[in-house]
């Protein structure tokens, strides 16, 4: 093997993007450790722009009720009830903007892409204004229904918002996906034909090294890797977060056929080697006929340091410049039975200093950026005090936390919010002490507390996001009344909140001791699995069932929100905009 000499590192789509991801950015630290010159190209985020800036040739392929679906689906109205407004006089149902009556009654392609481009703009800085929250979620909604529109125009099966891509292309059924993308026909290579062949940004590539962060890009990692290899002849290697979950489950020799190299586990542990031309023992190239076992004594570990993705936030898809960063290696906790991000525990644990992330974001405003999203799973509680206790607040952020007995100090919240902090996220899961005991959820545990810990975050000002999980393997009706009653208590201190069903997934420690939970699961269907169907107690369609009491319950903050916001994230947004 020779050293990497130039490499061009490369964020494959679909993740949100309004904010660059700091995987990249990290393996550019490294290789410029190495001595070897890279670049990092988003091309998560020049894909969106590519889609939304494509000439108006594809969307002649779309009939009108391809356009009355996508902008149903975006703006989330039943399309049948649209249908019948638009073929009367009656009012467009709540939530769907008027300006998008008249391009869509009449089929006025053009005059709907000038709609999503005006939106589009007003995200690039047009009218020099920040728009209020209502109406940079509107933007959000009229771009999806573009986005949306464009994918239907090359596949009538795909669907694509700025948070989610699918299609008919089963991201698990591994027998499919590889002979989908080894055609070279599938849908992901001709959406990357259309929007990324004549980019000007993808330039001297050189070596490309295609780094996945989150099991979403799994699908479009392969698909890019593959298109970069056929189309412009890259040598591309493909690596990441996520990609030993899914291929540790069953390696497919294939999947070395689509590009030249598969880089197993995270970079850090063997990416020097592959760097600087030395022997690595993750380093699988075609022939290779098995997944390499992780041994953590062969690890070569690099110092993990405060990662941000520096330099992009003004090209990412959103009105504020916001960085990401990402200060610990894996979650601190890294126990909870339902939890992939769990399996992460084989890595060590590291995070960053406080004085190492107070230095980065000291250093921020002088980049452009004003706004940081910690990306971690849960910020460690002394990071946490770390921050309250700087008195700086140059830049606003928010962060995920777990609920922990340290955080019952009255003080903590108020010097959290002084020193920028806006939103918090909760792994609330279920207010059920028993069912988080036995999840290994860790951390306080008491309703009460937990309840207190949100209102004294409400009453400093930062707004407070809750994750919610129903259907944990023994939940009772009493226990989900226990969490309905929580949240009518505690409702005035949750600015946003996600519903989810348990899932049982590969992995997990659920999947580890079905029988401990009394959970009996159904034979793989696929040759990789997210998740696995089972039957158990609750069943999984009661679980999903509680998910929709909840979320019905969850209504009065849809009314604060003013907007179809009120499930979903941006809460970094929302206290700026409060003041607006
Ligand atoms: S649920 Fe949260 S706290 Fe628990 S292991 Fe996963 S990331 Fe960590």
């Amino acid at each position: 093997m020779t050293p990497a000499g130039h490499i061009t590192i490369v964020e494959p789509p679909f993740l949100e993007p309004s904010l660059a991801r700091p995987d990249a950015w990290h393996v550019a630290a490294m290789a410029s450790q190495c001595g070897v010159s890279a670049r990092v190209l988003d091309l998560n985020v020049a894909l969106y722009r590519g889609l939304l800036t494509e000439e108006q040739e594809t969307l002649r392929r779309l009939d009108r009720d391809d356009l009355i679906e996508s902008c149903a689906s975006a703006f989330f109205v039943d399309p049948q009830a649209l249908r019948e407004c638009l073929a009367s006089q009656a009012p467009v149902p709540p939530g769907f903007p008027p300006s998008v009556r008249l391009p869509l009654a009449e089929f006025d392609v053009p005059r709907f892409v000038k709609l999503a481009r005006e939106a589009l703009a007003r995200f690039d800085g047009a009218g020099g204004r920040m728009p209020s929250h209502a109406e940079y979620v509107r933007d959000q909604e009229t771009i999806n229904a573009l986005l949306e529109a464009r994918v239907r125009a090359h596949d009538p099966s795909a669907h694509l918002s700025l948070s989610r891509f699918s299609s008919a292309l089963n991201p698990w059924d591994a027998e499919q996906v590889l002979a989908a993308i080894g055609s070279g026909g599938s849908v992901l290579d001709r959406l990357y034909d259309a929007a990324l062949r004549r980019s000007a940004e993808l330039g001297e590539l050189g070596r490309v090294l295609v780094v996945i962060s989150q099991e979403a890009q799994l699908l479009p990692g392969i698909a890019l890797a593959s298109w970069l290899r056929r189309t412009l002849g890259a040598q591309v290697t493909l690596t990441g977060d996520h990609l030993d979950i899914v291929l540790q489950q069953r390696f497919f020799p294939e999947l070395l056929e689509l590009m030249d190299d598969v880089l197993a586990y995270r970079f850090e542990y063997g990416g020097r080697a592959w760097l600087i031309g030395d022997p690595d023992p993750f380093l699988l190239s075609q022939g290779a006929k098995r997944w390499p076992e992780f041994d953590c004594r062969e690890k070569t570990l690099e110092p993990e340091r405060c990662i941000v993705a520096d330099g992009e936030a003004r090209r990412c898809l959103g009105p504020l410049p916001v960085a990401a960063m990402r200060v610990t290696g894996r979650c601190y906790w890294s126990r909870c039975g339902f939890c992939l991000a769990a399996t992460a525990a084989r890595y060590a644990p590291r995070r960053a200093s406080v004085d190492q992330v107070v230095a980065r974001l000291d250093a921020l405003p002088g980049r452009g950026c004003t706004h940081v999203q910690f990306l971690d799973y849960a910020l460690p509680p002394v990071l946490v005090r770390g921050l309250a206790g700087r008195t700086r607040c140059d830049v606003r952020w928010a962060a995920q936390l777990r609920f922990e007995k340290s955080y019952s100090d009255p003080d903590l919240f108020r010097r959290l919010h002084q020193a920028g902090c806006t939103q918090l996220s909760w792994g609330f899961e279920t207010a059920s002490p028993r069912l988080l005991a036995s999840a290994n959820k860790g951390g306080e545990l008491r309703p009460h507390e937990k309840g207190r810990i949100l209102r004294m975050s409400a009453e400093a000002g930062i707004a407070n996001h809750v994750f919610v999980m129903t259907g944990l393997p023994g939940e009772t009706d009493d226990d989900f009344q226990q969490t309905m009653r929580f949240f009518e208590q505690y409702v005035d201190c949750i600015d946003g909140a996600e519903v989810y069903a348990f899932q049982l997934r590969p992995g997990t420690g659920y999947h580890r001791n079905v029988r401990a939970f009394g959970l009996a699961p159904e034979p793989p269907q696929w040759g990789w699995q997210s998740r696995v169907p089972y039957a158990g107690t609750p069943t999984m369609e009661e679980s999903e069932e509680r998910v929709r009491i909840l979320t019905e319950a969850l209504r009065p903050l849809a009314a604060a929100s003013g907007c179809n916001d009120f499930l979903e994230g941006h809460l970094v947004l929302r206290e700026e905009m409060r003041t607006q």
